[in-house]
């Protein structure tokens, strides 16, 4: 482009984000930084490649014009890449987001829950206030012997402390858990313990998601070195089964309705990697529903794949489809 041409939406080289949430598909979606500043997670290949960049305001800024002339009516915007709010200028961007898309009706950002604990709850006032609306954060797990194996870098109190904060300050935040991240010797644990974190944080939304151990990860390395032990399909039905009804009691007991301890949280699984086949028939697609009001309902579910499994000759999922054949990336 020569320098007395105007640059247009057309023209301007937008730097989108490899990665959202399935939710955020009809987002916007805006790179706040590149990378993950941790990329440490021992099951995680999705930013192994990248060297972690926080990107110039001025870059976010023509991207944030360039997405405003092509999309002027959007309804939600996405900061990414993993742990956006790591962005030393996070208020700038989040109040510029919001200038440029006045309709939107939510915006939301990936966050580690370490950064979330790390902002102070006047800070994260500002960005709710700014017009910051959800947060996604990657819990895993609410074991600390799971979350150490898979250096996941934070401890079960110090999770609960990060996304407790985001709650506080209005946010809605939606965790992910990796079902089958204990494999079959911590399965039991990794539920019992998930559930626990979950009802102490009292998130809006929990979206399952199931490990595949991918080529050049450290947890497939373990594997191959004998160290860990991955989750058999059927196990992993069980370990989600678990989970929802010790969530469901924990809530029970101590939901009061309240923001801040709402009585009811969703529980979604809109991801492929949750899949279960019996003998080349999809019997599991994963659940979707409120606990505890559904838990009957998400139980029988679960239920009837297990029974499929049990009855059935071969049982598959992507996990243990991995195993076997290299899956490069999910
Ligand atoms: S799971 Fe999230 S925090 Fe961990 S390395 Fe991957 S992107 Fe980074």
């Amino acid at each position: 482009m020569r320098s007395h041409e105007k640059e247009t939406a057309t023209t301007h080289q937008i730097d989108l984000p490899p990665y959202r949430p399935p939710s955020e598909a009809h987002s916007v979606l805006l790179r706040v930084t590149r990378g993950c500043p941790w990329n440490r997670c021992a099951f995680c290949g999705m930013y192994k490649q990248l060297r972690f960049e926080v990107r110039e305001l001025e870059e976010i800024y023509r991207d944030i014009d360039a997405l405003r002339e092509i999309w002027p009516q959007a309804r939600s915007v996405f900061l990414a890449d993993s742990d956006a709010l790591v962005h030393p200028r996070r208020l700038e961007i989040v109040r510029r987001v919001r200038a440029a898309f006045p309709e939107a009706e939510r915006i939301t950002s990936y966050s580690r829950l370490s950064t979330l604990r790390r902002l102070s709850p006047e800070k994260m006032r500002d960005l709710r206030e700014a017009g910051l609306t959800r947060v996604h954060a990657g819990l895993e797990s609410g074991s600390a012997r799971v979350l150490e194996r898979a250096c996941k870098g934070i401890t079960p109190a110090q999770a609960i402390a990060g996304g407790r904060r985001a709650v506080e300050a209005g946010f809605s935040v939606c965790l992910y858990v990796l079902c089958g991240l204990g494999g079959e010797e911590d399965w039991e644990e990794h539920a019992r313990e998930t559930a626990r974190v979950i009802a102490a944080l009292r998130p809006q939304f929990v979206r399952l998601r199931s490990l595949a151990l991918l080529p050049e990860t450290p947890l497939r390395e373990a594997w191959e070195a004998g160290r860990f032990v991955p989750i058999a399909p059927i196990t992993r039905l069980r370990e989600t089964r678990l989970l929802v009804e010790r969530l469901s009691q924990l809530l029970l007991e101590h939901g009061d309705g309240s923001a801040e301890t709402p009585a009811e949280i969703e529980i979604v699984s809109d991801h492929f990697t949750n899949q279960v086949w019996v003998d080349a028939a999809v019997v599991y697609e994963g659940i979707h529903g409120r606990v505890p009001r559904e838990q009957a309902r998400l139980l029988a579910i679960l239920d009837h794949a297990i029974d499929r499994a049990q009855r059935g000759r071969r049982t598959e999922d992507i996990g243990s489809l991995a195993l076997r054949r290299r899956i490069p990336q999910l």
